[in-house]
């Protein structure tokens, strides 16, 4: 086993790592910013090196200062939580190079998976259900038009190097095509530097379903049950929870099973999420994620599997200790994106957060590296903490849910805490029937609605003063 790790992130997920290898026994580093000196994770570490200022690319991703700081504490192992170097092949590499451990997948794994023609073609060759689209990136105009209409329309244009829904666009008629080919064409060289594109059939209004993973490389894979993430607002997840509300046992079964099986054929180490689009009953691969996601926790609660404990045994070079039949799904749980913004506009709100009460009680988990006095730098993404709720079906765990987000105090800063509150009590959310669109339209309604009210007042100031 590893004696010392060093995690090479900051906020919640930090913590989250520090608290599964201190149960295991397992000395921490902390590294971090200059702008993160007073962070939870580094009181909490056993030890901290700062790595740089405040700019992720002098900091958070700058490989060489993680590398000395290795060398400085004699870490033996880095974890890198998500985000930032999580997802780096090379940088997994470079610590093979020093005889150290990455925490994570094979570099090969993290390769394909990161590219996207690759990982659906791989994908493919698993036997894992893909949308159906163009073999590779597109160059020829004539033969693109052939297959957008093999596939039929609505296409989806795709950048093969995209990433965060840029370079995507739909193509709804044959008339449509070759501006959605040049537009996303134009948009990835720019963000990328590639501009090549393929196709996918365009799906209307699906779910986002993806399935957990664990291998341990030597063969052995297991499934830990799905999480169904169609709560969405520019593609980011807000609210996600397992099982899927809208799965039957043997579609939940078929689909893992796929799932695990691909991991077996592949040697896969570590955890990983098989994410799908999710449409009419079925099943369609858009990518795989080689890393922790934010909302494992949702499986945990659900599973009772730790999975960063996982993921720290089998880099170590230890077999699965847990075996497919011993992984039960027991009841329902829910997890809200807390995010220091403001809850109808988004505007990010850094700053001092003076009060700060998380809710406690039977079924409730929050991860979060917020305190009373912390002062939320404005540099980093805004996810503050994570509200996590079990219940031992999905009614209760809404229940459950609707009680803690009264506990939850934060003062002094904006959060979306108050959208959580409007949410839980909610029909559609409440009967689990909606699409990855649901939030769009119905945050969409809600500021028609604050429009409409404040509107007569506004053209009641534009009255003309008496004189
Ligand atoms: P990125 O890497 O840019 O996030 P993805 O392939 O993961 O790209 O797609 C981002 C989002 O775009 C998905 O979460 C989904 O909401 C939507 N999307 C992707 N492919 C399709 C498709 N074929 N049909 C409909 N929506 C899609």
């Amino acid at each position: 086993m590893f004696n010392k790790i060093l995690i090479a992130n900051r906020g919640e997920i930090a913590l989250r790592v520090l608290r599964a290898a201190r149960e295991l026994g397992i000395a921490t580093v902390a590294v971090h910013s200059t702008a993160d000196a007073e962070a939870m994770h580094v009181k909490l570490a056993d030890e901290s090196v700062c790595l740089g200022p405040a700019p992720a690319r002098e900091s958070y991703l700058n490989i060489p200062a993680i590398i000395a700081a290795c060398e400085i504490t004699g870490a033996d192992a880095v974890h890198p939580g998500y985000g930032f170097l999580s997802e780096n092949a090379h940088f997994a590499d470079i610590l093979a190079a020093h005889k150290i451990a990455f925490i994570g997948p094979k570099a090969e794994h993290i390769r394909i998976m990161g590219d996207k023609i690759a990982a659906k073609r791989t994908a493919i060759e698993l036997g894992i259900p893909c949308v159906p689209g163009s073999k590779g990136a597109l160059s020829d105009p004539a033969e693109a038009m052939r297959i957008a209409e093999e596939i039929g329309f609505p296409v989806l244009v795709k950048a093969a190097a995209g990433g965060g829904g840029r370079g995507m666009k739909v193509a709804h008629t044959r008339e449509d095509f070759a501006d959605a080919v040049a537009t996303a064409s134009r948009e990835a060289q720019a963000a990328f530097g590639d501009g090549s594109v393929y196709l996918e059939k365009y799906l209307d209004n699906p779910r986002h379903i993806e399935i957990q993973v664990l291998g341990d490389g030597l063969g052995n894979a297991i499934h830990l049950g799905e999480r169904d993430c169609s709560i969405q607002r520019r593609h980011q997840k807000v609210w996600e929870e397992g099982p899927s509300p809208v799965l039957d046992q043997d579609q939940r079964d078929e689909i893992s099973e796929i799932c695990a099986n691909a991991m077996r054929k592949l040697h896969y180490l570590g955890v990983g999420t098989i994410e799908f689009l999710y449409k009419d009953g079925r099943f369609y691969f858009i990518e795989m994620n080689t890393r922790i996601q934010v909302e494992h926790p949702v499986t945990e609660m659900i599973t009772g599997c730790d999975l960063v404990n996982e993921q720290i045994k089998v880099a170590a070079g230890h077999p699965l200790s847990i075996k497919q039949d011993q992984v039960i799904v027991r009841g329902h749980a829910i997890e809200c994106r807390i995010n220091a913004e403001d809850p109808s506009t988004f505007i990010p709100s850094p700053g001092r957060i003076e009060r700060y009460h998380t809710p406690g009680g039977l079924g409730i988990r929050v991860d979060s590296a917020a305190y009373s006095g912390y002062k939320i730098p404005p540099v980093y993404d805004s996810l503050i903490g994570k509200l996590i709720v079990y219940g031992p079906n999905r009614k209760e765990a809404l229940m459950r849910l609707r009680r803690a987000l009264d506990e939850f105090i934060v003062d002094g800063i904006k959060t979306t805490i108050p959208l959580f509150r409007t949410l839980v009590n909610n029909d559609d959310i409440k009967s689990g029937i909606y699409s990855i669109h649901w939030l769009e339209s119905f945050l969409a309604a809600m500021a028609e609605e604050v429009a409409l009210v404040t509107a007569p007042a506004l053209s009641e100031s534009k009255e003309p003063t008496p004189s």
